[in-house]
């Protein structure tokens, strides 16, 4: 009460005045400190900023400033590079709005920055790898984040500040890891890394798995006829092709090796499904080769993997790559589906008993020929005849699997009677087109050699085709089968009086012996692989092989050795006086269209 008296008495007229005298004086100056204060306050805040600027310039961290009106109040090195500013950008707006996807859309970069700003809560938002595309030119993979900053309260004034983190090496290094680098498809590890996933769904669906390994017959060949860049444009068009069938939700696609690649197929209800798809791939190649005006036959060879038939998961993929081995070594363009060994009985007494019979009605065998070359100067001299068995299911069996169950249901007699006729056509042919001929050596079996109609058959077959015997040759194994020797050396000579030749096969295996050079009449004598196989670094082996060769000259024969898988060997054997090689090193056996342009 008593300071609201004294409050009363202050506030006299006078006073007043004087108190609207004082407020006039010191406005200006209070105004004036405060400006100054201001400014003061402005420039540290400036000088922050440039040191900021300085920490930004250097920043691999791409840093954009925009005023609410879209200028560019700043930029830093390395954001001026990604949107290629030219000088003087400050204050001016961006030429072209960067565009950003997010999932599947496109958004503006600026509709982003007024969703920020309009946003209740004021958090930096982030946009974890998402695209950026710069002035329709190209995208990248970045990492975005957009806040703003008020600047000014009093004028509504903000910033707003984008962040931009360059993905484009993280991914390249992902990617890389994971791709091939001529086709860009996924690679071996990618495949790897699918197939434990593809695996670990099996039970899901019931359905059966497959894989296929796809190698592209005589690439190095082919290379080195169309050079190194055509022979990728071929892998490249391949890779393309296979891309597109991956289009389907059940098949993926990896290139694995050079020529080599990689297919998945899941929810498949048969092998069936596999050998559709395996001779469409084989059609393509067939055809776009052609397109490419280049005359070389392209096929490849299939290996195929069937999950459960082929094996547990653990080893598909193993398996796999050796019904491809397999593929390769029954000649260029075959699909091998892979079939255990521990079926092998149960499948060669259960299937191939059965459909064995209806094989050759059914037109499944194709003799396939293995050059046999001269140990001078590797020029081709004479072929070996090896049967092969193309079975609808299966593919390609081997004869190793097919020829003993012939031995033991007397079924070798027909199949052997089909060789001998397919060889004589094929003799009759090459005549007629004035091929260069060469003898073929037949191999025969004991059990064949020793039926008493055999000489008359062979003659009768000679007859009829007009071929001239010196063509052919027999080459037989002595083998562990129980023969009457006296019968099977009666045979072989009245095969010599028609003027047939004779090989001892198999010579240096198990089953043979130095008597058995003497016990038959025959002129040439064939080294069995197993005795050559490590021939370049078993000294052993070496000896035996060198002394075989002499006994075989003492004897007056000629000596083969087969097996030879590489040039080394070739020039070993060579050198120890051997007169014909054969082996992968000069050729595998092919089908007789193959053979045949090897002749010329
Ligand atoms: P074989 O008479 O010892 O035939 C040589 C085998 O060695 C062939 O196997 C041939 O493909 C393979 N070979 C040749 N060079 C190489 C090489 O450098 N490396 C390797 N790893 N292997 C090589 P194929 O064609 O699988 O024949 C296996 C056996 O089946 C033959 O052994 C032969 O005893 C028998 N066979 C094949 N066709 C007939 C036939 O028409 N009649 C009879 N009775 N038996 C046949
Ligand atoms: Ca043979
Ligand atoms: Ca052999």
């Amino acid at each position: 009460m008593e300071f609201i008296l004294s409050l009363h008495k202050l506030l006299t007229l006078e006073n007043l005045f004087l108190l609207v005298v004082l407020i006039i004086l010191f406005t200006p100056i209070y105004v004036y400190s405060l400006r100054a204060e201001k400014k003061k306050l402005h420039k540290i805040v400036e000088s922050k900023f440039e040191v900021l600027k300085k920490v930004f310039d250097v920043s691999e961290e791409a840093v954009l400033i925009l005023s609410d009106k879209q200028e560019i109040i700043y930029a830093n090195n390395t954001m001026i590079k990604i949107l290629n500013l030219e000088e003087n950008f400050i204050n001016h707006i961006l030429k072209s709005m960067p565009k950003i996807k997010i999932k599947e859309n496109w958004i503006q970069l600026d509709e982003l920055i007024k969703e920020r700003v309009e946003s209740s809560h004021k958090k930096i938002r982030t946009f974890p790898q998402v695209k950026l595309f710069i002035d329709n030119r190209h995208s990248m993979p970045i990492n975005l984040y957009i806040d703003s900053s008020v600047v000014d309260e009093e004028y509504k004034v903000w910033w707003n500040i984008i962040s931009v983190h360059d993905l484009t090496k993280e991914e390249e290094r992902l990617s890389a890891a994971y791709q091939h680098k001529l086709t860009k498809l996924p690679n071996q590890l990618k495949a790897l890394q699918d197939l434990n996933a593809l695996y670990s769904k099996i039970h899901l669906d019931g359905k059966k798995i497959a894989l296929l390994l796809i190698d592209i017959d005589n690439f190095s060949a082919l290379r080195s006829i169309i050079g190194h860049e055509q022979s990728n444009e071929i892998i490249k068009k391949f890779a393309q092709y296979l891309k597109e069938l991956a289009s389907e939700s059940n098949i993926s696609v990896y290139h694995t090796f050079h020529n080599n690649f990689l297919i998945s197929m899941s929810s498949i209800d048969s092998s069936d499904d596999v050998l559709i798809l395996t001779k469409k791939i084989q059609n393509e190649l067939a055809s776009f080769y052609k397109m490419e005006d280049v005359r070389m036959l392209l096929t490849a060879s299939i290996g195929v993997g069937i999950y459960p038939e082929s094996g547990s998961t653990l080893n598909l993929f193993d398996n796999t790559f050796k019904a491809l081995a397999q593929a390769e070594q029954n000649g260029h363009g075959r699909t091998q589906i892979f079939i255990p060994d521990n079926s092998t009985q149960e499948y060669n007494d259960l299937i191939l008993f059965n459909e064995l019979h209806e094989a050759i009605k059914r037109d499944e065998f194709e003799v396939y020929y293995q050059p046999i070359v001269s140990a001078d100067n590797y020029e081709i001299v004479a072929a070996e005849a090896l049967m092969r068995w193309n079975h609808p299911k299966y593919g390609f069996i081997p004869p190793d699997i097919f020829i003993p169950i012939l031995e033991k249901t007397g079924l070798i007699i027909d199949i052997g009677e089909f060789v001998l006729k397919s060889v004589l056509k094929q003799q009759k042919r090459w005549e007629l087109f004035k091929f260069k001929q060469v003898v073929v050596a037949i191999n025969l079996t004991m059990y064949e050699i020793e039926k008493s109609d055999f000489i008359t058959k062979v003659t009768k077959t000679l007859e009829e085709f007009q071929v001239d015997p010196e063509l052919i040759k027999f080459e037989i194994t002595e083998g562990l089968a129980m023969i009457n020797e006296k019968i099977a050396s009666r045979q072989m000579r009245e095969l010599k009086k028609i003027g047939i030749g004779l090989s001892l096969d198999d010579f240096g295996t198990g089953y043979t012996s130095f008597s058995y050079l003497r016990k038959f009449p025959a002129d040439t004598v064939k080294i069995d692989k197993t005795l050559v196989d490590n021939i370049l670094i078993r000294q052993e082996d070496q000896e035996i092989v060198k002394s075989i060769i002499k006994l075989g000259h003492n004897l007056g024969m000629k000596v083969v050795v087969e097996g030879i898988e590489s040039k080394e060997m070739a020039e070993m054997i060579s050198s120890y006086g051997a007169n014909y090689i054969q082996g992968y090193y000069f050729s595998k056996p092919l089908p007789v269209f193959e053979f045949q342009d090897l002749l010329r």
